[in-house]
C-alpha cells in the first residue's frame, strides 16, 4: 500500500488523544553539532501523547497547538516511511536518532507503525546506525526488526524515577516503572544494547536500590542528566507542591551520579560519541538530546 496515495484524514479523537494525521515535507533533520553524536533526527510523530509535565518540546512553536495543550495531540507523518526512502541516499555511514521531539513508541504506534516502518528502510540501508530513545515497553513488539539490526542499534531507555508514584505525576500517560523494568531486561536478554537513561532525574526513593536494579536489568550502561527548566516553567510549581526540588540541585544529581557508579564498576562503553561526557556513569548515543544534556547541549526543534 502507497500511503502517498492516501488522502489525508480528518483529525480524528484517539481515547480523548486529538489524531491528526498529516504529510511531511521532509522527515531528516541534520544535526549538524557533533556534540549531539548523531547526523539525522527522525520523528515518525509530532507531538507526543505521553505528555511528560517537564516536556520542553510544549513550548516549540507550533500554529495549531499552545503548550497546554501538550500531550492532547498527536499528528503521525503517513509519509514518514516513504519518504525516508527517497532520501536514503543520504544516510551512508550516518546516524540517525529516533526521535528527537516525540517517543518513537508512543501508543498510536501500535497502529500506525511509522516508526517500524521507518527502521524497515533504515534496516535496508547497511552503513547507518540507528539511535532510538524511548519510555514505552511498546518497543517490544518490534524485537526481531532490532535484532536484524545487530550492532547498528542502541536503545536508550528513559527510566527517571525509582518511584511510580513520582512517575504517575511527572509523566501521567507514559509507561510505568515496572513496565519498563521489564522492557528493559528484555532487550538486554535479546542481546539489543541497551543504556539506562536516569534522565531527566526525578525524585529517587533509594538510589543505591535504584542503580542496582538498573545493573540487574542488563543495561550495558546508564547514565544520569539533569532536568532542565524553561522561563517561568509551570513544572516548577509541580515539583515544589511535592517537596521534589532537588532535583535541581547539582549535588543530588551527583549523588545519584556516584550510586550508579557504584553499581556500574566498570561500564561497558556501547559507543563513544563525544569526548567529554556530562553523564558520570556509561556513555550512550541513544540520548534524547537536549532534556538530558540541557546544561550543555542546546535543544533540539522538532520537525
Ligand atoms: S519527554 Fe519524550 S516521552 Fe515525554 S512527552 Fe516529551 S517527547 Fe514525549
Amino acid at each position: 500500500m502507497n500511503l502517498l496515495s492516501l488522502p489525508l484524514a480528518p483529525p480524528q479523537l484517539f481515547q480523548d488523544l486529538r489524531v491528526e494525521p498529516e504529510e511531511a515535507r521532509s522527515i531528516l533533520r541534520p544535526q549538524k553539532d557533533e556534540r549531539y553524536g548523531f547526523g539525522f533526527a527522525l520523528s515518525p510523530y509530532r507531538g507526543c501523547a505521553h505528555g511528560c509535565r517537564y516536556c520542553y518540546v510544549r513550548e516549540y512553536p507550533n500554529a495549531l497547538h499552545g503548550p497546554e495543550d501538550w500531550g492532547g495531540w498527536v499528528a503521525p507523518k503517513l509519509n514518514a516511511p516513504e519518504l525516508l526512502w527517497s532520501q536514503r541516499h543520504r544516510l551512508h555511514e550516518a546516524r540517525v536518532f529516533l526521535a528527537s521531539a516525540t517517543d518513537p513508541y508512543q501508543p498510536l504506534e501500535r497502529q500506525y507503525r511509522l516508526t517500524r516502518r521507518c527502521l524497515e528502510v533504515l534496516l535496508l540501508c547497511p552503513s547507518t546506525e540507528v539511535l532510538l530513545h524511548t519510555r514505552s515497553p511498546l518497543i517490544l513488539q518490534d524485537l526481531d526488526l532490532l535484532r536484524a539490526f545487530g550492532d547498528r542499534v542502541t536503545v536508550g531507555f528513559s527510566i527517571p524515577t525509582d518511584d511510580d508514584t513520582v512517575r504517575q505525576v511527572v509523566e501521567p500517560h507514559a509507561p510505568t516503572i515496572p513496565g519498563r523494568w521489564a522492557a528493559v531486561e528484555r532487550l538486554a536478554k535479546a542481546g539489543i544494547a541497551v543504556n539506562l537513561a536516569v534522565t531527566p532525574l526525578m525524585a529517587v526513593h533509594d538510589p543505591q536500590a535504584f542503580a542496582r536494579r538498573a545493573r540487574a536489568s542488563g543495561a550495558a550502561g546508564a547514565w544520569v542528566g539533569g532536568l532542565r527548566l524553561l522561563k517561568r516553567d509551570p513544572f516548577y510549581k509541580v515539583l515544589a507542591d511535592h517537596g521534589w526540588l532537588q532535583v535541581l540541585d547539582r549535588d543530588y544529581a551527583e549523588g545519584i551520579r556516584a550510586a550508579f557508579r557504584a553499581a556500574f564498576p566498570a561500564p561497558r562503553k556501547v559507543r563513544e560519541p563525544r569526548a567529554e561526557r556530562v553523564s558520570a556513569v556509561a556513555p550512550s548515543l541513544a540520548r534524547q538530546p537536549g532534556l538530558f544534556d540541557a546544561d550543555v547541549l542546546p535543544p533540539l526543534v522538532g520537525d
